[in-house]
């Protein structure tokens, strides 16, 4: 399988201002997994407990998501319970129950040591590491974290981070790893701790890219349909590594494309509650709302305006 994508699945508890929904599916690994399958095929590393549905996981295989590598524990699913106000740019915990993500098992089956796309979700650290060093020749490494573990395993991410190509995180967590409230300085010194490119989510406003010779940004989309942005970093990773890994071309060109693909995933897994929206969406929605994308990034040419201006 050429792209491979570890992470948490879980079962969450969300409240937002339309809404409170138990123990839905949920996790980094699904949500980014269930993004990734609109462009290609893809295999998940995680694992569940005894009372994850097994409605989901067939859900997952009728996606092209090859869930092998989930494995099923005795005791209960990774829980994560969280809310958010009307800024809902930002989540707020209420309780983490790591259960069977403590057996997290990271060791790749022959065939996935295989993988050249590899997006390592929100996960503990140590375990991403351990995944890494198992990949026998991989092309494009991407990984993302959270406060969780920013707090918890810093010197882990240290390490994380000079072992990837992009890492991803949203503007919150910049701002807490990189200590800085400035977000290109945050850009910059994840570049110097090692990670070839940087990017930068900040929910409905967009994403930021940076890398050694280039800046670039993704523009936001007037979402009026947003009920819960549970999953939308994890939905844009799983849209940015999934066309990557299905065009097979690391050109900086190509990586913007790939961050507009992103924006439109995380753009549609905001509209319901979880990963809902993703059940229902078409390759024809996809196209249509990455056309919009790219309107609303458009500006006329230079020449003409100077010319308007007389200067
Ligand atoms: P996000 O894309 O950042 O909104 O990710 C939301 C998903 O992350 C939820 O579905 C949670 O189950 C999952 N999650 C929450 N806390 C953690 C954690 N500490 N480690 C890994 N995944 C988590």
């Amino acid at each position: 399988m050429k792209l491979l994508i570890a992470g948490t699945s879980g079962l969450d508890t969300i409240e937002t201002p339309f809404g409170r929904k138990e123990n839905i599916l949920g996790g980094s690994g699904i949500h980014a997994s269930i993004s990734a399958s609109f462009f290609g095929p893809l295999s998940l590393l995680s694992i569940v407990g005894e009372d994850f549905p097994t409605t989901q996981v067939d859900f997952l295989e009728g996606r092209g998501i090859d869930t092998r590598g989930i494995k099923k524990a005795s005791g209960k699913t990774f829980h994560w319970e969280g809310s958010y106000e009307y800024d809902m740019n930002h989540a707020h915990t209420k309780k983490t129950d790591l259960n069977t993500l403590l057996n997290f098992d990271s060791r790749l089956s022959p065939e996935l040591k295989k993988a050249e796309y590899v997006f390592l979700a929100n996960l503990d650290p140590d375990l991403q590491l351990m995944v890494i060093e198992q990949l026998e020749a991989p092309k494009f490494i991407a990984a993302d974290t959270m406060n969780f573990w920013i707090e918890s395993k810093r010197s882990s991410l240290h390490k994380l981070i000079k072992k990837v190509d992009f890492m991803l995180l949203n503007e919150g967590e910049a701002r807490q790893f990189m200590e800085t409230p400035n977000l290109p300085l945050a850009g910059r010194r994840i570049l110097e701790l090692g990670a070839k490119g940087a990017i930068i989510k900040k929910g409905e406003h967009g994403a930021v890219v940076f890398t050694p010779d280039a800046f670039f940004s993704a523009a936001s989309y007037p979402q009026e349909e947003l009920k819960d942005p549970t999953g939308a970093g994890d939905s844009f990773a799983g849209g940015f590594i999934g066309y990557l890994a299905q065009s097979g071309d690391l050109s900086p060109g190509n990586i913007r494309t790939a961050v507009i693909f992103g924006s439109v995933m995380a753009s549609f897994n905001v509209e319901d509650f979880g990963p809902d929206r993703m059940r229902r969406l078409t390759h024809r929605e996809i196209k249509k709302r990455f056309d919009e994308f790219k309107r609303f990034s458009h500006f006329d040419e230079e020449e003409k305006c100077w010319k308007n201006l007389n200067w």
